[in-house]
């Protein structure tokens, strides 16, 4: 068996696995990125590309008001007490953070802002999705602290199965 050894390994090469990687990257980590299929994008480049953003300077330009409170408030609504307010407000305390991440590092957002069911004020932000994924990952391998490993599935150990004598490695 091979050995390597990186900062950080990222499972899975969407949305979540790039902005993962390209952070850690930034922060001046050795990232590897696994991606058990042909391909990186996931379910994220076959998305709608719609995201719910709030406060934006795209809706200020349209004359929406918008805040992270207003967010929190329609998506605990939605929730009907069934969700993680705590995540939630992670969530939407950092949402507009996000926004300003995504355009800094490529992402593209169309001039249009929609409504949404749930949502008390337009706030769909829209992205051709592969396109998304894909500067995201242009953006990782241009730190040069970004490796993807594509046909790379990570198993589960039997430690982490939780079988007695497992060793706890990926
Ligand atoms: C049809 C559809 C439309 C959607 N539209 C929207 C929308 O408009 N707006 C919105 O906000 N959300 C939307 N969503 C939800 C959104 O797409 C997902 O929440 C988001 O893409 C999840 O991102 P991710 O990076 O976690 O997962 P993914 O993008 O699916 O990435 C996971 C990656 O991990 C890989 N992988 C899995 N297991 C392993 C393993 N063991 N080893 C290595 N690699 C592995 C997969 O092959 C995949 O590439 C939609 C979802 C679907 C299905």
């Amino acid at each position: 068996m091979n050995h390597y050894e990186c900062d950080l390994l990222v499972i899975g090469g969407g949305l979540a696995g790039f902005c993962a990687a390209l952070s850690a990257a930034q922060a001046g980590l050795q990232v590897v990125v696994l991606e058990k299929t042909a391909q990186t994008g996931g379910s994220s480049a076959m998305s709608g590309g719609c995201l719910a953003f709030a406060g934006t300077d795209l809706q200020r330009f349209h004359g929406i008001e918008d805040s992270s409170q207003l967010l929190f408030d329609d998506l605990v609504d939605v929730g009907k007490g069934e969700c993680d307010e705590s995540l939630v407000k992670l969530y939407t305390d950092h949402q507009l953070q996000t926004y300003q991440w995504l355009k800094d590092n490529g992402v593209v957002f169309a001039d249009v802002i929609e409504a949404a069911s749930g949502q008390s004020v337009p706030r769909v932000h829209n992205v051709d999705p592969a396109d998304m994924v894909r500067q995201l990952q242009l953006a990782a391998l241009a730190t040069n602290k970004v490796e993807v490993w594509l046909h790379s599935r990570a198993r589960r150990s039997a430690a982490q199965r939780g079988w007695p004598g497992g060793r706890g490695q990926y």
